[in-house]
């Protein structure tokens, strides 16, 4: 169905059925001027917020609408996430161009909605707007944290071990995927008129693509490790390794190490190898998106953060020296310049 049919408050209505769970702490949701909100006393509020452009975050050509949801959601969860926050309220806005459908809008917020329920999150409101040409979506993302919780980028510290959760490059890998197989339909699509969407894509490369399009945030991982009070400084890894290492290097002034060959990789990466422009370490590096988290802990608590069973790797520590250095091997010391996303460069 055509937005000019439905109209803006026929598509808020629609956008508020779809995300019609009832939450503790939301007094009053979608339909007011504001919506009215109460976290616990004892919490500090946490509030972040992410934009994602058409043409600059994604391409509709390689995402489908509830991925597209779903993602933008993964995004500013996965910032509360870093702070050892729980996500707890939500606001969307939405500048949608004409060529948008409804079915397209509300599958979008189908997706969005899918993550946020995992998470006990509630869309408390938002705005929606036209736009000439783009879809462009912003996220605001509100959470708690207790006090004496909370984690930051800026208290890394000389001797700390560095960690990371999960396995890192996937998603820029199922990036370059993505975008090749993109690129393939359309020169088919040119020449003769048609081209399969399946024609490209050996199945070992799906969940490459599938952490590209539809990542996890480690929301319960951030608590987890918060709440044991194991970590001195976290970041999430959306820009890659290399920058969101030098983040908090920077907030803590101090630097870092990092072992290449501890760095890890997933099955799919490792597989898929041979079929990618570079070695699995460059993705790691400067690839972004993985959503992982990154941070340091004291020698002394790291028995704790084991007993966490989450899946965690050392990489490296913190050093004084305000550098960051990559180790390759016995003797190949190089270091390290923050190669992630950087817009306007
Ligand atoms: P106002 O004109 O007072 O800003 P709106 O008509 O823009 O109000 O919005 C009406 C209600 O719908 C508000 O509660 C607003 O938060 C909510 N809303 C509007 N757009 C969205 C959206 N894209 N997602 C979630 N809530 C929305
Ligand atoms: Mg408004």
């Amino acid at each position: 169905m055509e937005l000019s049919k439905l109209g803006e408050f026929g598509l808020i209505h629609k956008i508020k059925q779809l995300s019609s769970r009832k939450t503790p702490g939301m007094v009053l949701g979608i339909g007011d001027d504001a919506a009215v909100l109460t976290i616990p006393s004892h919490a500090l509020l946490l509030a972040t917020t992410d934009m994602l452009i058409e043409g600059v975050h994604f391409d509709l050509a390689m995402t489908d609408f509830y991925s597209l949801g779903w993602k933008s959601a993964a995004a500013n969860l996965s910032d509360i996430a870093a702070m050892g926050g729980r996500p707890r309220f939500c606001l969307t806005s939405i500048g949608i161009p004409p060529h948008i459908a409804v079915e397209q809008i509300t599958e979008f917020y189908r997706g969005f909605d899918a993550l946020l329920s995992k998470h006990k999150t509630m869309l408390a409101g938002g705005d929606t707007c036209s736009s000439l040409h783009d879809l462009n979506i912003s996220v605001t993302l509100l959470g708690e944290v207790e006090q004496k919780r909370v984690v930051t980028r800026g208290n890394a510290k000389v001797g700390d071990r560095l960690f990371v959760t999960g396995t890192l490059g996937d998603s820029a890998a199922g990036l370059e995927i993505l975008n090749n197989r993109t690129r393939t339909l359309r020169m088919k699509r040119k020449r003769s008129g048609h081209g399969s969407e399946t024609s490209n894509v050996p199945s070992m490369f799906a969940s490459l693509i599938e952490k590209h399009l539809r990542p996890i945030p480690r929301v319960d991982w951030g608590r987890g490790i918060s709440h044991a009070g194991c970590a001195t400084a976290m970041i999430d890894v959306s820009d890659g390794l290399s920058s969101d290492l030098s983040h908090i290097c920077e907030q803590s002034s101090v630097g870092a190490l990092i072992h290449a060959g501890k760095i890890p990789f997933s099955p799919s990466l490792l597989g898929a190898k041979n079929f990618l422009k570079r070695p699995p370490l460059d993705y790691a590096l400067s690839g972004g998106e993985d959503y992982e988290l990154l941070f340091t802990v004291q020698p002394a608590k790291i028995k704790k953060l084991r007993a966490l069973k989450i899946p965690a790797t050392e990489i490296g520590e913190i050093t004084r020296a305000r550098k960051l250095y990559i180790v390759n091997g016995m003797s190949n010391k190089k270091q390290l310049k923050p190669t992630g996303y950087n817009h306007f460069v």
